[in-house]
């Protein structure tokens, strides 16, 4: 569908001018200088020529079949080129100009109008207010687009609505001396969508890594499923910026709190097995990587060096972000022993010394590369003036060539003085790194990359013992009774409905119902306070535990009268659990995506350690272990000092079985399971709430 977009044969320039620093100006030029394959025509009504190539008064007069045309003038003349570029059968246009959606209701009116001619006649609209794009492939050439940087052929492809950050990752490739294959920086994005661009982006051969940047994303629905698709293809590497910006209200629940910031874009990052950076350099230095190295198969590192400290720091960098260092092998160990100085350190990291020849370091890389012990190559590279430094490069490229393992380098060097070995290896393709943690960082993405795409996230599992209707019912009773929050017997209903284990439990309307309830249920029990402007119970006295009598429970209950002034207060009677790890599961809505599931540790702990997971709903058995195994006490839920671990099957089936009851009763905007406790070898719920 994009394919004239991308790959034009003739581009036209509505606004094209004689003025040096014109955008108008500057498109041709750039076309021009990049060497485009195809035709380019000026459109001016005064102009016979720009930058000596012959103009067209009106798009009308210019010859047919033009793939795309640049919008270069003033918002208000859009709609009426546009409908021209319809007469003329144009496929694409390109509007640079701004002063559309972005700047009020006026410019958004100009948008649909030029927008609603464009469906009209069939015309695709990239942009308004961007940059455009920008094609290197050899046999196109195609630089539609305003800015500067020069890309080198590659095979990272760029999208982003912003044309600035675009534009700086650009650079970045173009200083590291990356090539690149696709740029394409949309900036309003009235038709033209980031998705589309992915999928085309997904099906180029040329493009072998996908790097975008994203503050929101507008239709993440779309995005996803898009993603899924092309991630399962090759390496998408994405940015999202705008943490700290407040997303969503505040809420009462604590799940509302903890999914404050805009948690959606990340979760779906990771359920489409996108690689997410915090960092644009680090984006920036993986991607090159990317571009050129196979994928590890593990993360076992081994690493060559000729000084030492460098490797020092590389190795806490790797080894931080979960990468090993593993012995070499005994063949290695021997053949290395025979090959390198005697004084060289045959060990990994192997230390070739200063003085090691490029023959030296062909040895070690050859033999990392055949020892099965090794996933990964890490290179320290340092250009001493008394050896042959190209021909160590000579060496590093032709091994990296192989693409048997991925080989990442930092070189150290003066990159003005050792220009011929900056040469070799960056047209050989090796990704070149000043700095030992900026290399280790590259190699980690590489390496988290495969953990992502070879994790095993399972089914989403269905149980059938569950009684969907009856939650239903219940909800649409409180919704129709016009109840936010569900009671307690509502709440403990619905979660039983999906045989979700909960204490139990009865409900008393005064002092005497509690008793009998507690004298049923057997003692100890725990009476909490239950009407609907109680939210947190314990904060107002609502919550009295371990009650070992009827006494107690009478006293209990009178005590909340005083305490809680409600009208419509009640008593939930609950049997006591008397020691048990407190646990927390919750679900906030994600508009168009399900819900963001959420596992920590509960009680007391969630305000202080916020020791919580996300997950986006449907959540896979692979994904619940995942969750529950990476929160930060997950030691914890081993079990500590003699106590017995949690029972985590169990914490599993619950996580399921939640995901589930959420997917089938979509009312529910908020959720919270606060505490779970987890004792012996049970799961159950002991307090909840439910928001609609
Ligand atoms: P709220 O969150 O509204 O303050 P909870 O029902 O969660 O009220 O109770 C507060 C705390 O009391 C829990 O975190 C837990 O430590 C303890 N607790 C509540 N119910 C039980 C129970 N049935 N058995 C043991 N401890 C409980
Ligand atoms: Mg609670």
């Amino acid at each position: 569908m994009l394919e004239s977009l991308f790959r034009p044969k003739t581009v036209a320039v509505i606004g094209a001018s004689s003025k040096e620093l014109s955008i108008g100006n500057r498109v041709i030029k750039n076309l021009v200088d990049f060497g485009f394959k195809g035709d380019v025509f000026p459109i001016n009504p005064k102009a016979d020529e720009i930058r000596g190539i012959k103009a067209y008064k009106s798009i009308l007069e210019c010859p047919d079949n033009i793939d795309v045309v640049h919008m270069v003038i003033p918002a208000k003349f859009v709609p009426q080129a546009m409908e021209d570029c319809g007469k003329k059968g144009v496929k694409n246009v390109i509007i640079n100009s701004g002063g559309f959606s972005e700047t009020g209701p006026e410019g958004e009116a100009i948008e649909n109008d030029f927008l609603a001619k464009a469906k009209q006649y069939n015309i695709r609209v990239f942009g308004p207010n961007c940059q455009g794009v920008i094609n290197s492939d050899p046999e196109i050439r195609a630089y539609c687009n305003f800015t500067f940087t020069k890309p080198d052929p590659g095979f990272i492809s760029i999208v982003a609505l912003s044309g600035g950050v675009a534009e700086v990752i650009h650079q970045a490739f173009s200083q590291m001396g990356v090539g690149t294959r696709i740029y394409a920086s949309n900036g309003n994005a009235c038709d033209v969508s980031i998705p589309e661009i992915i999928r085309y982006l997904g099906d180029d051969d040329g493009t072998r890594v996908i790097v975008t940047y994203v503050e929101g994303l507008r239709d993440a629905t779309t995005f996803m499923n898009v993603a899924t698709e092309v991630a399962a293809k090759k390496p998408i590497l994405a940015m999202k910026a705008g943490r700290t910006m407040e997303g969503a209200k505040a809420a009462a629940s604590h799940t509302g709190g903890l999914a404050k910031e805009d948690i959606a874009t990340d979760l779906i990052f990771k359920k489409a097995g996108i690689l997410s950076f915090r960092d644009e350099g680090e984006l920036i230095q993986a991607a090159a990587a990317f571009a050129s190295q196979p994928i590890p198969r593990g993360n076992r590192v081994g690493i060559i060096t000729n000084t030492g400290g460098p490797a020092v720091i590389a190795t806490d960098v790797m080894v931080a972000a979960g990468l090993t260092l593993p012995p070499l092998s005994q063949k290695t160990e021997k053949l290395l022993t025979e090959t390198l100085f005697p004084e060289a350190s045959v060990n990994n990291p192997v230390d070739v010394l200063a003085t090691g020849p490029a023959a030296h370091y062909r040895s070690c890389l050859d033999a990392m590369m055949e020892d099965d012990n090794f996933d990964c190559v890490f290179v320290n590279f340092v250009t001493p003036f008394f050896v042959d430094n190209e021909s160590i490069a000579k060496e590093i490229v032709e091994v990296s060539k192989q693409q048997k393992k991925p080989i990442v380098c930092n070189l150290m060097t003066d990159r003005r003085q050792w220009t011929e070995v900056v040469k070799i290896l960056q047209e050989g393709g090796v990704p070149c790194y000043a700095l030992p943690g900026e290399a280790a960082r590259a190699m980690s993405a590489l390496v988290r990359y495969n953990t992502i795409r070879s994790r095993r996230i399972g089914d989403v599992k269905t149980f059938s013992d569950v009684d969907t209707s009856a939650a239903m019912q219940i909800l649409d009773a409180a919704k129709s009774a016009g109840k936010s929050s569900l009671a307690a017997e509502e709440v403990y209903a619905i979660l039983s409905a999906y045989n979700i284990p909960v204490a139990d439990w009865r409900m008393a309307a005064n002092a005497k119902d509690a008793l009998n309830a507690a004298n049923n249920m057997g003692y100890p029990v725990v009476i909490k306070a239950d009407a609907q402007s109680v939210v947190h119970k314990s904060d107002m006295g609502g919550v009295a535990v371990d009650l070992q009598d009827g006494t107690a429970v009478s006293a209990a209950v009178e005590s909340m009268r005083k305490t809680i002034p409600a009208k419509d207060l009640r008593f939930l009677v609950q049997k006591f659990i008397p020691e048990g790890l407190e646990l927390i599961m919750g679900a906030k809505a994600e508009e168009g995506l399900g819900y963001a599931l959420m596992f920590g540790l509960g009680g007391i702990y969630v305000e202080i350690m916020k020791d919580v997971v996300f997950s986006l709903t449907p959540v896979a058995s692979g994904e619940a272990a995942e969750m529950i195994a990476s929160i930060k006490g997950a030691p914890l839920l081993e079990g500590v000092r003699g106590k017995k671990g949690v029972n985590t099957e169990k914490l599993i089936e619950i996580t399921q079985r939640l995901s589930q009851l959420l997917t089938d009763l979509p009312a529910i905007q908020e959720m919270d399971l606060n505490p779970l406790m987890a004792y012996g070898d049970q799961v159950v719920v002991v307090d909840a709430r439910i928001n609609v």
